[in-house]
This record gives structure tokens, C-alpha cells and sequence, in this order.
């Protein structure tokens, strides 16, 4: 896996935390629906999505901007006024230091989020137990991974998707979507896909043009998301 040598590589250069942070946010309400977060963006992502909106988030190569050690110290300030830190990226996951940041946010109370595509599901298992809440980027029919992220990963998409559904853990599968990728044809097998599996909701984010570098998308019409044509009994289909 490239991505996970890039990014143990990152890690020693980020410091004892294996954590290589490239953003933070200080306050969200978006993030994790319905709780006041942090968010600690990871350097990093083996993916390479046509639609990335933090591109600059990619590499692993860049320093990180953040250390954990000053994130951590901020939070243990706010105790009490924050309900939750989310990891997101990037790809998170990809952080041997993760679980241990995880676990000290914790530590300080904190509910734990991820946002994640789960392209390591062996790296994913691990930090089950410290999730409160998980963003799964369901990011195409898993055949058919490559053409959005420029790598044939959805074997091990599906292996985290399945491994989230295995556990109470509540989980907001969620696509970004634009016509240019994915095809009403695609919704539909993604949705029959997620009705089979036993999902109620899937959140449909329309393609946004902030941050994406890609012209030929940010230039094209993107229309309306076809929910009529794409619904399924017991599944709630959302727009955002
Ligand atoms: S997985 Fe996320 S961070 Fe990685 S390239 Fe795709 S959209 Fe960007």
C-alpha cells in the first residue's frame, strides 16, 4: 500500500504522536451533525478524488501545520464547551498515531468522530472501540472505486463498510456526487445497495466547486440529484 509507506514516512517526520495534522478547525457544527466539534484534518489520503475539495490535504510529503501536543493542550481548555473532536482529512486512517489520539481526547471527555472512506480496514478495526460517531464515504459502487479515486479499492471499502455495520457504532454513509462521475444508474446501485444492506439514510452531497482543482467538473453542470429515481423502500435519501 503506497499510501500507508507515505504515510509512515509523514508520521516520523510529524514526531512522537505519528499524527501529521494539516488543518484544524476550531468549532464546527457540520462536521458531525448535531454536536459542537473540532476538527483535526490529517495530511495524507492515498486516494487521488476528481472532486477533492482540500487537494492540499493529499499529499503526505507536506508538513504538518498543526502538532497534536498544541491541539491537545487547546482542548484540554475546553472541556465542557465542546461536545466532540472529528478526525477527518485527508484520510485518517492512514495514522499509526491515530488510536493514541483518539484515546486522549477521550481521556478529556471528548466524543470521538471519524471521517473516513476506509481504505484499511485492518487500520480501521483497531479503533472501534473509540468511536462514537463515523462519516463512511461511500464513494461509488464498489466495483467501480478506481474511476472515482484513482485506485481499485473498493474490496476494502466494502470490508470497512461491512466492519462498521457489524458494530453499534452510528454510522452516516454519505456520497459526494456529480454527474460527470456517477451516473443515475450508479445512485441506483448504490442505493439498491445500501436498502440490501439494511441502511436508512444516505446523505447525497452535491458536487461543491470550492477547493477543487479540477476545471472540466467545476465548469460543468451538476442539475439535481434524481431521488425520485433512485429511491428504495426504507431508505431516506437526504440532499445536502
Ligand atoms: S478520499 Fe477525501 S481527501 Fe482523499 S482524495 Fe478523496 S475526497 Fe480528497
Amino acid at each position: 500500500m503506497r499510501g500507508v509507506l507515505m504515510a509512515r514516512r509523514a508520521n516520523r517526520r510529524a514526531g512522537s504522536t505519528g499524527l501529521h495534522i494539516g488543518g484544524f478547525e476550531r468549532m464546527s457544527l457540520v462536521d458531525w451533525p448535531g454536536q459542537l466539534a473540532a476538527v483535526v484534518f490529517c495530511q495524507g489520503c492515498g486516494w487521488h478524488c476528481r472532486y477533492c475539495h482540500n487537494p492540499h490535504l493529499i499529499p503526505f510529503r507536506q508538513p504538518g501545520r498543526y502538532a497534536w501536543e498544541g491541539i491537545l493542550s487547546w482542548l484540554e481548555h475546553r472541556r465542557g464547551l465542546l461536545d466532540a473532536v472529528v478526525f477527518s482529512g485527508g484520510e485518517p486512517t492512514l495514522h499509526p498515531g491515530l488510536y493514541a489520539a483518539m484515546q486522549q481526547a477521550r481521556a478529556l471527555d471528548f466524543k470521538i468522530g471519524l471521517h473516513t472512506g476506509g481504505p484499511v480496514p485492518e487500520n480501521l478495526f483497531p479503533l472501534l472501540p473509540l468511536l462514537d460517531w463515523v462519516g463512511f464515504d461511500f464513494k461509488a459502487p464498489f466495483p467501480s472505486y478506481e474511476r472515482i479515486t484513482g485506485h481499485s479499492h473498493g474490496e476494502q471499502a466494502l470490508a470497512s463498510f461491512r466492519m462498521l455495520r457489524s458494530v453499534p457504532v452510528p454510522c452516516e454513509v454519505r456520497t459526494t456526487w456529480h454527474p460527470r462521475l456517477l451516473s443515475g444508474s450508479d445512485l441506483l446501485d448504490m442505493a439498491r445497495w445500501l436498502a440490501d444492506a439494511g441502511c436508512t439514510e444516505w446523505v447525497i452531497q452535491r458536487f461543491r466547486p470550492d477547493g477543487c482543482k479540477d476545471r472540466e467538473l467545476c465548469a460543468a453542470p451538476i442539475g439535481e440529484v434524481p431521488v425520485e429515481s433512485i429511491s428504495m423502500p426504507g431508505l431516506n435519501i437526504v440532499v445536502r
